[in-house]
């Protein structure tokens, strides 16, 4: 049984897809989107080496070998050009650490621009966002999601040959997420905006001078009063 996080995840890789799922731990993604007949195969790229063990053992505990190859190493570089991996998938990590998995991939070149993306950000999406942007991908979908109390972000995204740029605000919340504003997006900014707030009134009462923080909240703040308007 997957998490509602990890499900929502499976239902964006696409039908036939050969995926490298980085950072698997347990593998429970590939071997759910194998058991549903919903990917042709996988790798499960794992960085440390319990995880990797918990991958190796899942898979041969579930007779999957021949369809998911748990595989040790950082980030894409367990992926080979003869794989010819068509969906990455690389979930419940921060954003900063999955922007550094690709920008490292891209150096190696282990990343061929052909591979869909399906990221999940626990934070720092739009660092995420911003890359993607940098690098000419192109955010084709996204969701939002909440379980047990945490909310979580996926972003689906495709390699193109032009930058298409987005707005600060975009990049911030999510072009598609900020058109749906959807309840549980007004209620992660509701209560980010409070987070901010409260930071603020602190700042106001250091006895340091603190307006260049403070002005770059309020102006964090204004971008959320307005997408939650
Ligand atoms: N993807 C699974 C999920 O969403 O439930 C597991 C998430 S778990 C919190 C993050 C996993 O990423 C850990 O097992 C960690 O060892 C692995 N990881 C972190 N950095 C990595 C890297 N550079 N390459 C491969 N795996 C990495």
């Amino acid at each position: 049984q997957l998490s509602n996080r990890l499900e929502a995840v499976a239902k964006l890789v696409p039908q036939g897809s050969f995926l490298a799922d980085i950072g698997s731990d347990h593998a429970y993604l590939p071997a759910h989107l194998i058991l549903n007949n919903q990917i042709t195969g996988a790798i499960a790229g794992e960085v440390v080496k319990g995880p990797y063990e918990s991958a190796e053992k899942l898979v041969n505990d579930l007779l999957l070998t021949d369809k998911i190859d748990v595989r040790l190493g950082d980030g894409l570089e367990v992926i080979k050009a003869y794989d010819n991996v068509s969906a990455i998938t690389i979930c419940g990590m921060g954003g900063t650490l999955i922007r550094d998995i690709l920008e490292r991939g891209k150096n190696k070149k282990c990343l061929t621009r052909k591979e869909l993306l399906i990221l999940q950000p626990n934070v720092g999406s739009h660092v995420l966002r911003h890359w993607l942007v940098e690098n000419h991908y192109i955010i084709q979908d996204e969701k939002i999601l909440s379980e047990n109390d945490k909310t979580y972000e996926i972003m689906v995204a495709e390699a193109s040959d032009r930058k298409v740029e987005l707005t600060e605000s975009e990049e911030l919340f999510g072009p598609f997420l900020m058109k749906e504003s959807s309840d549980i997006f007004k209620k992660k900014w509701q209560f980010e905006l409070e987070q901010y707030e409260r930071v603020k009134k602190q700042l106001s009462q250091s006895k340091t001078n603190q307006d260049e923080k403070i002005a770059q909240i309020n102006h964090q703040c204004d971008l959320i009063k307005e997408v939650l308007s």
